[in-house]
């Protein structure tokens, strides 16, 4: 039996008397074979030391034990601390740390790994109020984790993982992308959870890049021109840009030469613009800075 079995779930629950916080994005997964499957998706074995986001109960920490060299799950709720201790008590290859991720200084911790040579992925079911600011704050910090794969909305894990010239592809999608390829794994009916979510969920398999996919000579301008482009995604790109810059004449001739410079046109919409495109563009956008 394992702590995702409903019944064990329900027991363990029933015990210390816990009771969810919905704040918390409080969803525990009562499913094996999902779990198993997460498990098979991110390849872990003896090899690889896990961190883990927000272990609950630990339902996807004890699959991850049963595999890996040594998991590091970080839990915000002081509650679960002691039931952790008791769910999995027979692993000692699982370090509960009761923090925030978002201000964990992961680098001290990482270093405490028994093994800190072996590759990092990080694995979770994330707590869904804060999955993008989670995601962003791993991929931007400087933990050499491998790859990520990660419960999340599907609609999150849709827009992250969109091609061009589609509804869910923007900025989401260029953020990550330009660190990690990012694919739909699979997709996950909201009825394996307790409490069950009002949305279905997806597992994204997220694996980073050698370096970013593109070349540019100021990220953070990068990354405002592509959130610009979709401020308005009815837009074109050329109003999208001039609501930013300002429409006098001279930065209008100013983003006409841009554009030409780019090879694109003032004419097409922000979603039709590839990463590479968006590189393109920014770096002849420059000069207006
Ligand atoms: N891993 C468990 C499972 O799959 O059943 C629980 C997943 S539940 C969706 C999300 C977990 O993240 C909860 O245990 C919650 O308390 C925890 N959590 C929420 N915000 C957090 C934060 N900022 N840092 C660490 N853990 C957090």
């Amino acid at each position: 039996m394992h702590i995702a079995d409903y019944r064990v779930t329900k027991a363990i629950l029933d015990r210390h008397g816990f009771s969810f916080k919905k704040s918390l994005g409080q969803n525990f997964l009562t499913d094996t074979n999902i779990l198993q499957k997460i498990v098979d998706t991110a390849a872990i074995d003896r090899e690889v030391n896990v961190i883990e986001i927000g272990p609950g109960i630990g339902a996807l920490t004890e699959f991850i034990a049963e595999n890996a060299a040594e998991v590091m799950a970080f839990e915000i709720d002081d509650r679960l601390i002691p039931i952790l201790a008791d769910t999995l008590r027979d692993f000692d290859n699982v370090t509960i740390i009761n923090e925030d991720i978002l201000k964990a200084d992961l680098k001290t911790h990482i270093a405490q790994f028994k093994n800190p040579t072996l590759p990092i992925k990080i694995v979770a079911n994330l707590p869904y109020y804060i999955t993008t600011p989670i995601l962003m704050h791993l991929i931007e910090s400087k933990i050499p984790f491998s790859e990520f794969i990660v419960m999340m909305q599907k609609e999150v894990a849709d827009r992250i993982s969109a091609e061009p010239n589609t509804k869910a592809y923007g900025s989401l999608s260029i953020a990550v992308q330009y660190y990690m390829t990012a694919q739909v794994a699979f997709i996950v009916p909201k009825t394996v959870f307790v409490p069950a979510p009002n949305v279905d969920s997806a597992i994204l398999k997220m694996t980073r890049r050698a370096s970013p996919l593109v070349a540019v000579t100021d990220e953070d301008f990068f990354f405002k021109v592509s959130k610009l482009a979709f401020a308005h995604r009815r837009k074109t790109l050329w109003n999208n840009l001039q609501a930013v810059f300002g429409k006098t004449e001279e930065v209008r001739a100013q983003l006409t030469n841009s554009l030409e410079v780019a090879e694109i046109s003032p004419q097409i919409r922000g979603e039709a613009l590839s990463i590479p495109e968006f590189a393109k563009l920014s770096e002849a956008l420059l000069p207006l800075k």
